[in-house]
Protein backbone atom coordinates (compact mmCIF):
# COMPACT_ATOMS: atom_id res chain seq x y z
CA UNK A 1 0.00 0.00 0.00
CA UNK A 2 0.99 3.90 -0.63
CA UNK A 3 -1.01 6.24 -0.30
CA UNK A 4 1.07 9.28 0.63
CA UNK A 5 0.35 10.93 -2.65
CA UNK A 6 -3.32 10.58 -3.02
CA UNK A 7 -4.35 14.38 -2.10
CA UNK A 8 -2.08 15.16 -5.07
CA UNK A 9 -3.04 13.27 -7.49
CA UNK A 10 -6.96 14.01 -6.59
CA UNK A 11 -6.20 17.93 -6.98
CA UNK A 12 -7.60 18.54 -10.12
CA UNK A 13 -10.54 16.41 -9.21
CA UNK A 14 -13.56 17.83 -8.05
CA UNK A 15 -13.11 18.61 -4.10
CA UNK A 16 -16.08 15.62 -3.30
CA UNK A 17 -13.78 13.36 -4.83
CA UNK A 18 -11.23 13.27 -1.76
CA UNK A 19 -13.46 12.24 0.95
CA UNK A 20 -15.41 9.38 -1.65
CA UNK A 21 -11.84 7.95 -1.83
CA UNK A 22 -11.27 8.24 1.80
CA UNK A 23 -14.21 7.27 2.98
CA UNK A 24 -13.56 4.33 0.11
CA UNK A 25 -10.36 3.67 2.38
CA UNK A 26 -11.33 3.81 5.49
CA UNK A 27 -15.16 3.22 6.52
CA UNK A 28 -15.90 0.62 2.93
CA UNK A 29 -12.20 -0.66 3.67
CA UNK A 30 -12.25 -1.51 -0.32
CA UNK A 31 -8.60 -3.39 -0.72
CA UNK A 32 -8.65 -2.88 -4.56
CA UNK A 33 -9.64 0.48 -5.74
CA UNK A 34 -11.57 -1.61 -8.50
CA UNK A 35 -14.02 -1.21 -5.45
CA UNK A 36 -14.58 2.01 -5.05
CA UNK A 37 -17.77 2.56 -7.23
CA UNK A 38 -18.34 5.54 -7.01
CA UNK A 39 -15.24 6.98 -8.02
CA UNK A 40 -15.36 7.15 -12.33
CA UNK A 41 -13.21 3.88 -14.42
CA UNK A 42 -10.10 6.35 -15.33
CA UNK A 43 -9.63 7.42 -11.86
CA UNK A 44 -9.54 3.89 -10.64
CA UNK A 45 -7.21 2.68 -13.13
CA UNK A 46 -4.91 5.71 -11.89
CA UNK A 47 -5.29 5.08 -8.53
CA UNK A 48 -5.10 1.53 -8.86
CA UNK A 49 -1.13 2.19 -10.37
CA UNK A 50 -0.30 5.03 -8.15
CA UNK A 51 -2.12 4.33 -4.83
CA UNK A 52 -2.53 0.60 -4.63
CA UNK A 53 -4.48 -0.08 -1.18
CA UNK A 54 -3.65 -3.73 -0.89
CA UNK A 55 -1.42 -4.77 2.06
CA UNK A 56 1.45 -7.21 1.99
CA UNK A 57 1.37 -9.06 5.02
CA UNK A 58 2.24 -12.56 6.57
CA UNK A 59 -0.08 -13.37 9.42
CA UNK A 60 0.22 -16.09 12.44
CA UNK A 61 -2.61 -16.36 14.64
CA UNK A 62 -2.49 -18.11 18.04
CA UNK A 63 -4.72 -21.11 18.17
CA UNK A 64 -7.58 -19.52 20.23
CA UNK A 65 -7.26 -16.82 17.66
CA UNK A 66 -7.00 -14.22 20.31
CA UNK A 67 -3.28 -13.12 19.29
CA UNK A 68 -2.58 -12.26 15.50
CA UNK A 69 0.76 -10.90 14.34
CA UNK A 70 0.99 -9.68 11.36
CA UNK A 71 4.25 -8.76 9.13
CA UNK A 72 3.53 -6.13 6.79
CA UNK A 73 6.44 -5.46 3.94
CA UNK A 74 6.52 -1.75 3.27
CA UNK A 75 6.56 -0.12 -0.35
CA UNK A 76 10.26 0.13 -0.02
CA UNK A 77 10.72 -4.18 1.02
CA UNK A 78 11.01 -3.31 4.69
CA UNK A 79 9.24 -5.54 7.03
CA UNK A 80 7.89 -4.23 10.48
CA UNK A 81 5.36 -6.49 13.02
CA UNK A 82 1.96 -5.17 14.15
CA UNK A 83 -0.29 -7.17 16.59
CA UNK A 84 -3.99 -7.43 17.02
CA UNK A 85 -4.64 -8.76 21.14
CA UNK A 86 -8.28 -9.60 21.56
CA UNK A 87 -9.05 -9.70 24.86
CA UNK A 88 -11.92 -8.82 27.30
CA UNK A 89 -14.32 -6.86 24.84
CA UNK A 90 -11.20 -5.23 23.61
CA UNK A 91 -9.83 -5.15 20.22
CA UNK A 92 -5.97 -3.85 20.59
CA UNK A 93 -3.41 -2.96 18.24
CA UNK A 94 0.33 -3.22 19.19
CA UNK A 95 1.39 -0.76 16.66
CA UNK A 96 5.11 0.22 15.74
CA UNK A 97 6.48 3.51 15.42
CA UNK A 98 10.32 2.30 13.23
CA UNK A 99 11.83 -0.20 11.75
CA UNK A 100 13.76 -1.55 14.40
CA UNK A 101 15.16 0.44 17.06
CA UNK A 102 18.30 2.75 16.93
CA UNK A 103 18.01 2.33 21.50
CA UNK A 104 19.58 -1.20 21.44
CA UNK A 105 18.03 -2.00 25.18
CA UNK A 106 19.45 -5.30 26.23
CA UNK A 107 16.68 -7.26 26.83
CA UNK A 108 14.46 -6.14 23.54
CA UNK A 109 14.01 -7.98 20.56
CA UNK A 110 13.82 -4.77 18.39
CA UNK A 111 15.94 -2.99 20.07
CA UNK A 112 18.64 -5.77 19.16
CA UNK A 113 17.75 -5.94 15.35
CA UNK A 114 18.94 -2.70 14.92
CA UNK A 115 17.53 0.52 13.43
CA UNK A 116 16.88 1.36 9.69
CA UNK A 117 14.28 3.78 9.67
CA UNK A 118 11.36 6.04 11.09
CA UNK A 119 8.06 4.76 9.65
CA UNK A 120 5.77 7.66 7.99
CA UNK A 121 2.24 8.89 8.81
CA UNK A 122 0.54 6.21 6.73
CA UNK A 123 2.80 3.66 7.79
CA UNK A 124 1.06 3.75 11.39
CA UNK A 125 -2.47 3.78 9.88
CA UNK A 126 -1.75 1.16 7.93
CA UNK A 127 -1.01 -1.12 10.64
CA UNK A 128 -4.62 -0.15 11.81
CA UNK A 129 -6.27 -0.57 8.69
CA UNK A 130 -4.86 -3.77 8.07
CA UNK A 131 -6.44 -5.14 11.06
CA UNK A 132 -9.81 -3.28 10.67
CA UNK A 133 -9.74 -5.20 7.39
CA UNK A 134 -9.18 -8.22 9.28
CA UNK A 135 -11.82 -7.78 12.03
CA UNK A 136 -14.31 -6.46 8.92
CA UNK A 137 -15.51 -9.96 8.41
CA UNK A 138 -16.72 -10.61 11.84
CA UNK A 139 -18.29 -7.54 12.21
CA UNK A 140 -15.65 -5.70 14.48
CA UNK A 141 -13.14 -3.00 14.83
CA UNK A 142 -10.09 -1.69 16.32
CA UNK A 143 -10.93 0.01 19.56
CA UNK A 144 -7.75 0.63 21.25
CA UNK A 145 -4.44 1.02 20.52
CA UNK A 146 -0.68 0.96 22.11
CA UNK A 147 2.84 2.02 20.70
CA UNK A 148 3.86 -0.51 22.36
CA UNK A 149 5.01 -2.58 18.69
CA UNK A 150 8.62 -1.90 17.69
CA UNK A 151 10.69 1.15 17.91
CA UNK A 152 10.80 4.14 20.40
CA UNK A 153 7.66 6.58 19.62
CA UNK A 154 8.89 10.08 20.75
CA UNK A 155 12.16 9.24 18.18
CA UNK A 156 9.67 9.56 15.66
CA UNK A 157 7.26 12.46 17.52
CA UNK A 158 5.77 14.06 14.57
CA UNK A 159 4.81 11.16 12.42
CA UNK A 160 3.34 9.45 15.63
CA UNK A 161 1.27 12.23 16.77
CA UNK A 162 -0.08 13.27 13.32
CA UNK A 163 -1.12 9.48 12.61
CA UNK A 164 -2.89 9.42 16.05
CA UNK A 165 -4.77 13.03 15.23
CA UNK A 166 -5.99 10.74 12.01
CA UNK A 167 -6.58 7.54 13.38
CA UNK A 168 -8.60 9.68 16.58
CA UNK A 169 -10.59 11.76 13.64
CA UNK A 170 -13.89 10.88 12.21
CA UNK A 171 -12.53 10.75 8.76
CA UNK A 172 -10.70 7.15 9.31
CA UNK A 173 -11.55 5.47 13.06
CA UNK A 174 -12.86 7.60 15.29
CA UNK A 175 -10.27 6.06 17.96
CA UNK A 176 -10.97 7.68 21.20
CA UNK A 177 -7.78 9.14 22.58
CA UNK A 178 -8.68 7.82 26.21
CA UNK A 179 -8.05 4.35 24.24
CA UNK A 180 -4.75 5.12 23.07
CA UNK A 181 -1.75 4.90 25.00
CA UNK A 182 2.28 5.55 23.89
CA UNK A 183 4.85 3.70 25.59
CA UNK A 184 8.16 5.50 25.95
CA UNK A 185 11.89 4.38 26.86
CA UNK A 186 12.07 7.74 29.02
CA UNK A 187 12.64 10.40 26.02
CA UNK A 188 12.07 13.81 27.69
CA UNK A 189 11.69 16.14 24.86
CA UNK A 190 8.85 13.82 23.93
CA UNK A 191 7.40 13.46 27.69
CA UNK A 192 7.14 17.36 27.77
CA UNK A 193 5.76 17.93 24.46
CA UNK A 194 2.92 15.77 25.38
CA UNK A 195 2.20 17.01 28.12
CA UNK A 196 1.30 20.05 25.61
CA UNK A 197 -0.87 18.61 23.44
CA UNK A 198 -4.59 18.47 23.55
CA UNK A 199 -5.70 15.35 23.21
CA UNK A 200 -6.23 13.12 26.38
CA UNK A 201 -3.50 10.47 25.20
CA UNK A 202 -2.32 7.93 27.96
CA UNK A 203 1.39 7.83 28.75
CA UNK A 204 3.43 4.59 29.56
CA UNK A 205 7.06 4.90 30.73
CA UNK A 206 9.35 1.96 30.82
CA UNK A 207 11.34 1.96 33.83
CA UNK A 208 12.38 -1.57 34.53
CA UNK A 209 14.69 -0.84 37.20
CA UNK A 210 15.11 1.28 40.42
CA UNK A 211 18.59 3.01 40.64
CA UNK A 212 20.44 4.88 37.25
CA UNK A 213 23.29 1.89 37.66
CA UNK A 214 21.15 -1.26 37.11
CA UNK A 215 18.79 0.59 34.84
CA UNK A 216 21.93 1.43 32.40
CA UNK A 217 22.89 -2.32 32.45
CA UNK A 218 20.07 -3.04 30.27
CA UNK A 219 18.84 0.41 29.04
CA UNK A 220 22.18 2.10 27.76
CA UNK A 221 19.75 5.53 26.61
CA UNK A 222 19.77 5.40 30.23
CA UNK A 223 22.86 7.46 30.05
CA UNK A 224 21.40 10.29 28.26
CA UNK A 225 17.97 10.11 30.33
CA UNK A 226 19.21 9.45 33.72
CA UNK A 227 16.12 8.95 36.37
CA UNK A 228 16.35 12.14 37.82
CA UNK A 229 15.42 13.96 34.77
CA UNK A 230 13.23 11.38 33.44
CA UNK A 231 11.29 11.35 36.95
CA UNK A 232 11.32 15.37 36.73
CA UNK A 233 9.61 15.65 33.70
CA UNK A 234 7.08 12.90 34.96
CA UNK A 235 6.70 15.12 37.93
CA UNK A 236 5.58 18.27 35.53
CA UNK A 237 4.16 15.72 33.45
CA UNK A 238 1.18 14.83 36.11
CA UNK A 239 1.40 18.59 37.45
CA UNK A 240 0.06 19.74 33.87
CA UNK A 241 -2.06 17.25 32.84
CA UNK A 242 -3.37 15.56 36.27
CA UNK A 243 -3.55 12.81 33.83
CA UNK A 244 -2.62 9.05 35.25
CA UNK A 245 0.37 7.37 33.85
CA UNK A 246 2.01 4.03 33.28
CA UNK A 247 5.39 3.03 34.91
CA UNK A 248 5.90 0.02 33.33
CA UNK A 249 8.79 -2.38 34.82
CA UNK A 250 9.76 -5.54 32.89
CA UNK A 251 10.61 -8.58 36.20
CA UNK A 252 13.99 -10.51 35.44
CA UNK A 253 14.99 -12.92 37.96
CA UNK A 254 17.64 -12.28 40.33
CA UNK A 255 18.23 -8.65 38.56
CA UNK A 256 15.27 -6.34 39.58
CA UNK A 257 13.21 -8.60 41.76
CA UNK A 258 14.21 -8.65 45.19
CA UNK A 259 12.16 -7.26 48.03
CA UNK A 260 15.16 -4.67 48.99
CA UNK A 261 14.85 -3.88 45.09
CA UNK A 262 10.79 -2.90 45.29
CA UNK A 263 11.70 -0.80 48.55
CA UNK A 264 14.15 1.35 46.28
CA UNK A 265 11.56 1.75 43.82
CA UNK A 266 8.70 2.92 46.26
CA UNK A 267 11.64 5.50 47.54
CA UNK A 268 12.74 6.32 43.96
CA UNK A 269 8.87 7.36 43.57
CA UNK A 270 7.99 8.77 46.78
CA UNK A 271 7.75 12.31 44.97
CA UNK A 272 5.75 11.36 42.76
CA UNK A 273 1.56 11.49 44.02
CA UNK A 274 0.38 8.01 43.98
CA UNK A 275 -2.93 8.44 42.83
CA UNK A 276 -1.70 9.73 39.65
CA UNK A 277 0.42 6.79 38.31
CA UNK A 278 0.20 2.67 38.43
CA UNK A 279 2.88 0.11 37.67
CA UNK A 280 2.45 -2.76 35.93
CA UNK A 281 4.96 -5.48 36.81
CA UNK A 282 5.44 -7.42 33.49
CA UNK A 283 6.77 -10.83 33.12
CA UNK A 284 10.00 -11.07 30.93
CA UNK A 285 9.52 -12.45 27.85
CA UNK A 286 13.14 -14.22 27.45
CA UNK A 287 14.93 -12.71 24.29
CA UNK A 288 18.47 -13.38 26.25
CA UNK A 289 19.90 -13.51 28.88
CA UNK A 290 17.62 -12.93 31.66
CA UNK A 291 15.34 -15.28 33.13
CA UNK A 292 11.78 -14.30 33.62
CA UNK A 293 10.83 -14.35 37.43
CA UNK A 294 8.57 -16.61 39.11
CA UNK A 295 5.15 -15.95 39.66
CA UNK A 296 5.91 -15.78 43.33
CA UNK A 297 8.68 -13.16 43.33
CA UNK A 298 6.01 -11.26 41.33
CA UNK A 299 3.40 -11.33 43.58
CA UNK A 300 5.94 -10.69 46.66
CA UNK A 301 7.11 -7.93 44.78
CA UNK A 302 3.69 -6.25 44.24
CA UNK A 303 2.55 -6.81 47.50
CA UNK A 304 5.38 -4.69 49.15
CA UNK A 305 4.58 -1.64 46.66
CA UNK A 306 0.73 -2.21 47.77
CA UNK A 307 1.54 -2.05 51.17
CA UNK A 308 3.05 1.19 50.68
CA UNK A 309 -0.04 2.67 48.50
CA UNK A 310 1.38 2.20 45.47
CA UNK A 311 -1.49 0.95 42.23
CA UNK A 312 -0.18 -1.73 40.66
CA UNK A 313 -1.06 -4.75 38.04
CA UNK A 314 0.30 -7.23 36.42
CA UNK A 315 1.07 -8.52 32.82
CA UNK A 316 1.93 -12.21 32.17
CA UNK A 317 2.71 -13.27 28.66
CA UNK A 318 -0.14 -11.55 26.66
CA UNK A 319 0.50 -12.74 22.39
CA UNK A 320 3.59 -15.09 23.65
CA UNK A 321 2.49 -17.89 21.28
CA UNK A 322 2.87 -15.35 18.21
CA UNK A 323 5.83 -14.18 19.87
CA UNK A 324 3.95 -11.09 19.43
CA UNK A 325 4.64 -9.72 22.99
CA UNK A 326 6.33 -6.80 23.54
CA UNK A 327 10.00 -6.40 22.63
CA UNK A 328 9.62 -10.33 20.39
CA UNK A 329 8.64 -8.03 17.37
CA UNK A 330 11.63 -9.01 15.25
CA UNK A 331 10.82 -10.46 11.93
CA UNK A 332 10.86 -14.12 13.67
CA UNK A 333 8.26 -15.20 10.57
CA UNK A 334 10.79 -15.98 8.45
CA UNK A 335 12.84 -17.87 10.31
N1 LIG B 1 10.24 1.96 22.80
C1 LIG B 1 9.12 2.01 23.64
C2 LIG B 1 7.92 1.25 23.12
C3 LIG B 1 8.16 -0.10 22.53
S1 LIG B 1 8.60 -1.40 23.63
C4 LIG B 1 9.48 1.56 25.03
O1 LIG B 1 10.56 1.01 25.21
O2 LIG B 1 8.69 1.82 25.95
C5 LIG B 1 7.09 -1.66 24.52
C6 LIG B 1 7.29 -2.29 25.88
O3 LIG B 1 7.75 -3.64 25.76
C7 LIG B 1 8.32 -1.56 26.72
O4 LIG B 1 7.89 -1.41 28.04
C8 LIG B 1 9.48 -2.52 26.64
O5 LIG B 1 10.37 -2.32 27.68
C9 LIG B 1 8.77 -3.85 26.69
N2 LIG B 1 9.61 -4.99 26.32
C10 LIG B 1 10.65 -5.01 25.46
N3 LIG B 1 11.20 -6.24 25.41
C11 LIG B 1 10.49 -7.01 26.27
C12 LIG B 1 10.59 -8.37 26.67
N4 LIG B 1 11.50 -9.18 26.14
N5 LIG B 1 9.72 -8.83 27.59
C13 LIG B 1 8.77 -8.02 28.11
N6 LIG B 1 8.61 -6.72 27.76
C14 LIG B 1 9.48 -6.22 26.86
FE1 LIG C 1 13.66 0.52 21.58
FE2 LIG C 1 11.73 0.28 23.44
FE3 LIG C 1 13.06 -1.88 22.53
FE4 LIG C 1 14.34 -0.12 24.07
S1 LIG C 1 12.57 -1.40 24.67
S2 LIG C 1 15.14 -1.04 22.20
S3 LIG C 1 13.42 1.77 23.40
S4 LIG C 1 11.72 -0.59 21.38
Amino acid sequence: MNITNLETILEKEPKFRIEQAKEAIYKQLITDWSAALNLPLELRKKLDNECPLGIKAQVLESNDKKSVKAAITLADGLKIETVLLRHGDRNTVCVSSQVGCPLGCFFCATGQSGYKRNLGVTEILEQVLFFNRYLKIQNEKVDNLVFMGMGEPFLNYNNVMNAIKLLNSAETFNIGARHISISTIGIISGIQKLANEKLQLNLAISLHAPNDDLREEIIPANRTYGLNNLLDAVGDYLKKTKRQIMFEYIMFERFNDSKEQAMELVALLKNLPKHLYIINLIQYNPTKGFLPSSPLAIKTFQKILTRNGIKTTIRLRLGREVKGACGQLAGDLEK
